[in-house]
């Protein structure tokens, strides 16, 4: 199934392909890790991986709710038949709740300012909000810090008691859950006053009236190492797209995205030869240099050159000299590498270099997109969202 791609006449250039069998186990070994309800995120099209395919693997895998950041995403996977739970987390204020209110769509709300156009969106709507009510717990982006937050749920009992809304949970989110934790330590300080920071939140919500039914705080770094975040709904995203989430720690997780070129050029050059623009690189000795056909506007950052590798010829080769737009250089020294040789920028290592039992070394075979993400300077979700819109999607379904 192809969801996304342009028509070419031909082989596209770049190929993302996502294995929903990865997304499956990945789904499989988070909902493993708790007793909690897993919302699978699956905001910016599920991480680039394709919101309604990924959506519905993770649904059938254990995963119960769906988290985006939209109405617009919430009213698309709706608009596809899909009846699970959804939550919906950056809003506008002047944003069209009655719409999402209609659709059954769960509301978070941060500030005074939005729980009041959203009561009177269910006014008209005719029906009940439900809404998730957010903690700033110290993150210090939305949710309502300590200050402010007696308001609003002073506000948010007043529209339960008149019928606009259900505060359905209370929630915040973690700002450091992915640092490796100190030896001895379950969790980063950070997380520990968070958590007690949620706490608080969590008692005066009740002393005001509430009685929120969930209560969710764990991300997928947290879903894995933090049981104590667990409470009734864990939110996992980068996971679930197989990217294990601390650096150095591994629990299994199958990467689901590939991304595919061919080689279109080669041609062996002496020592001494500049590469692409400005000749940042110059050969040292006599090699090959092969020719892949995607660049930064297909989400292959400028900050790759010299410092990536791609699997091509069965090993792993630079990227030389600086990334245009459209195409980039790989040095493959004296690989015989030809013409129409397939390239795999980053994706499941198992499948370039798996032992007999299915491991894989770390840093060896397929790049993974942790070790793009490190190479490029930044991290895995940006290298994933990133990818260009005419990079061509396909999906392996999963059995
Ligand atoms: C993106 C997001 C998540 C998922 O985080 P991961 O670290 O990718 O698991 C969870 N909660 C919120 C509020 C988010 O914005």
């Amino acid at each position: 199934m192809t969801t996304a791609g342009i028509i070419t006449g031909g082989a596209t250039l770049a190929q993302a392909t996502v294995d929903l069998g990865a997304v499956a186990h990945n789904t499989k070994i988070l909902t493993g890790c708790t007793t909690a309800q897993v919302m699978a995120v699956v905001k910016a099209d599920a991480f680039r991986h394709g919101l309604l395919p990924v959506a519905r693997t993770a649904l059938s895998h254990g995963a119960t709710w769906l988290g985006v950041t939209s109405t617009t995403e919430a009213l698309a996977l709706r608009a596809a038949g899909i009846d699970a739970p959804i939550l919906s987390w950056l809003h506008r204020y002047d944003s069209s709740f009655a719409s999402a209110i209609t659709a059954g769509v769960d509301l978070s709300v941060s500030t005074v300012t939005h729980l009041h156009m959203i009561a009177a969106a269910a006014e008209r709507a005719g029906q009940p909000a439900q809404v998730h009510l957010k903690s700033d717990t110290g993150l210090s982006r939305n949710g309502a810090v300590g200050a402010d937050w007696p308001e609003l749920v002073t506000w948010a009992r007043r529209y339960e008691l008149g019928g606009r809304m259900r505060v359905r949970a209370i929630w915040s989110h973690l700002a450091d859950a992915d640092s490796p934790a100190s030896p001895g330590s379950p969790a980063s300080p950070t997380v520990q006053r968070q958590v007690a920071a949620y706490e608080g939140a969590l008692a005066v919500a009740r002393a005001a009236g509430l009685d929120p039914l969930l209560r969710h705080l764990a991300n997928s770094a947290a879903t894995l190492t933090a049981p104590h975040t667990h409470y009734d709904l864990v939110r996992v995203g980068i996971a679930l797209y197989g990217v294990e989430p601390i650096p150095g720690r591994r629990f299994g997780l199958r990467p689901a995205l590939s991304l595919r070129s061919s080689v279109i050029n080669v041609k062996r050059v002496p020592a001494g030869t500049g590469v692409s623009y400005h000749h940042d690189h110059v050969t040292g000795v006599a090699t090959t240099l092969a020719l892949i056909p995607v660049g930064y506007a297909d989400g292959v950052p400028r900050a790759a050159g010299g410092k990536a590798r791609v699997w091509l010829g069965g090993a792993r080769c630079p990227i030389v000299g600086r990334v245009a737009m459209d195409q980039c250089v790989v040095d493959v020294g004296d690989a015989p590498v030809r013409i129409g040789d397939e390239v795999v920028l980053f994706g499941d290592p198992a499948e370039g270099d798996a032992d007999e039992a299915g491991a894989t070394e770390p840093g060896r075979g397929v790049p993974t997109v942790s070790e793009w993400a490190r190479w490029c300077g930044t991290n895995p979700h940006e290298i994933l969202t990133g990818l260009g819109a005419r990079v061509d999607r396909s999906h392996k379904e999963c059995l």
